[in-house]
């Protein structure tokens, strides 16, 4: 019996705004615990909570990007439950009508199919505090900098089939919400996150299966780890006659295990009401046109330009407009190189991907900048270096050689490449005249041979011969 994989995202991403949601305390990442939580964020007796325009602004930018409908009116609600880390006793959220609903995100898959994911809404809300359980013996610290921080949750239609989707759904917004500009996505402190929601069906049955949410994943390698744990779990369960029960999970990353943490509460357990403490929401037009004239570069949009202006291929383009920052170094090489794009592309997907990959940097902190390595790009376009040379010029501008400036690298190590005609048929000569053997069979008819000529001449020039010419004049002479 097949089974059928279920699964729906809840991502939260924290906004990039300076200060809260509804207060003027700073939102900075790491500061000394408790000295960035105002009377609003700890809910004293008589505060009152004032919207953050730019949380707003940014919810507005993500819907229109999604090509959601961003709602003239929403409502703010209180969700209330107990916990040490909320101490107003309620999270002021978005219930029944909230600020984003039903766009879509299309994910492409690695086999290069694409799909298109309903996100049903996203909605405002302000995050809790922390509670610390491992500097104190006995005790637990409650950290009270993170309350009132603005997050948009983004809830997804349960249109996933799989555990890569929901990776390729995640990544997709990751990348969405960064070239927006209104998450920085640092997913280990936490800013990007997500709760999974999993259930498995047979296949053809008509209506889904009893669903898990497994809380807090912070990374895309534990998400999948835990749906596909999850997956395995309660087929296993099913076929041994037991029911899935609708239920909260913990992904244990270091057992590699789902486990239970509550059962899963209904809505109505929140007793959740309209907050009489805020008006409703109102976007206007002319708000949200403003908004839409600010809006950058969708990476659809600019993967398809990638693909028509620079006849680029769509995983090539793909991979370039994953982010911003590389789709804007990527440009800045083929506009100063003044090359063919495909010959940049390589160089950045290729040889400088690998090492940033390598050293763990971002491109941002690549230490070839992209004016450099368009410099060297042009000396292969021109025939001063080949492109086996370059990997050298790359690795020394990589190590700050010289500045990082490729002439002065290929200057002082001699790595100019050989042109002069003359030059190269001298060492054609040679190596014809050291392999008699070689020659005869080679003109006896073992074509093969030819990659071994080509190799020595390469070998003695030091890698320096113009491999084009070094061809021609040895078919030239080996056919004569
Ligand atoms: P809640 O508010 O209780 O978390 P929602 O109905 O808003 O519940 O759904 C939350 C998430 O769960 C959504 O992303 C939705 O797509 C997903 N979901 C709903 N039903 C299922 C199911 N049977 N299997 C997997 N995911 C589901
Ligand atoms: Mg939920």
């Amino acid at each position: 019996m097949s089974w059928e994989v279920v699964i729906g995202l809840e991502v939260h991403a924290q906004l990039a705004t300076r200060s809260k949601i509804f207060s003027g305390a700073a939102t900075a990442y790491g500061a000394a615990p408790n000295t960035q939580a105002c009377s609003v964020d700890l809910g004293l007796p008589g505060v009152l909570p004032v919207l953050n325009q730019e949380a707003v602004r940014m919810a507005a930018k993500f819907g229109l990007a999604i090509g959601a409908s961003v709602s003239p009116r929403s409502v703010f609600a209180r969700k209330n439950y107990f916990y040490p880390d909320l101490p107003k006793g309620y999270q002021i959220s978005q219930y029944e009508l909230p600020v984003v609903s039903e766009g879509t995100l299309l994910i492409e898959l690695e086999d290069g199919t694409e799909k298109v994911i309903g996100v049903t809404r996203a909605h405002l809300e302000e995050d809790a505090g922390k509670s610390l359980h491992e500097d104190f013996q006995g005790y637990t610290g409650i950290d009270l900098n993170r309350a009132g921080t603005p997050l948009l949750e983004i809830v997804s239609e349960p249109d996933m089939r799989s555990a890569k989707e929901a990776i390729a759904y995640m990544k997709k917004l990751h990348s969405l919400v960064q070239y927006l500009e209104i998450c920085d996505g640092n997913m280990q402190e936490g800013s990007f996150r997500c709760d999974a929601n999993v259930s498995v069906r047979r296949v053809g049955a008509a209506e889904y299966g009893t669903r898990a949410e497994i809380k807090n994943l912070n990374s895309f390698r534990f998400v999948e780890r835990a749906i596909n744990f999850e997956v395995e779990r309660q087929i296993e369960l099913i076929e041994s006659g037991g029911k899935v029960v609708q239920e909260t999970r913990l992904y244990d990353a270091e057992k590699n295990e789902t486990r239970s943490m509550r059962t899963k509460e209904e809505a109505n357990d929140y007793r959740y009401f309209p907050d009489p403490d805020l008006l409703p929401l109102v976007v206007e037009a002319d708000f949200l046109q403003q908004v839409k004239a600010e809006l950058p570069e969708l990476p659809d949009d600019k993967r398809q330009r990638f693909m028509t202006q620079y006849g680029l291929s769509k995983y090539d383009a793909s991979v370039l407009t994953a982010s911003r920052e590389l789709a804007d170094y990527f440009e800045e090489v083929v506009q100063s190189s003044e090359c063919e794009a495909k010959l940049c592309a390589n160089w950045v997907m290729g040889d400088l991907a690998a090492l940033l990959n390598k050293n763990d940097l971002e491109i941002t902190e690549s230490p070839v900048t992209a004016a450099h390595l368009a410099k060297m790009i042009r000396r292969i376009a021109d025939n001063t270096i080949s492109g086996k040379i370059a990997k050298d010029v790359f690795e020394a501008m990589w190590a700050g050689e010289h500045d990082g400036d490729a002439d002065g690298i290929i200057e002082a190590k001699g790595l100019k490449q050989v042109t002069d005609t003359g030059a190269i048929e001298k060492l054609v000569d040679e190596v014809i005249a050291a392999n008699p053997g070689q020659v005869e069979a080679y003109r006896g008819g073992k074509d093969k041979l030819f990659g071994f000529f080509v190799g020595q001449v390469m070998k003695v020039s030091k890698g320096k011969a113009n491999p084009a010419q070094v061809n021609d004049l040895l078919k030239k002479k080996l056919d004569a």
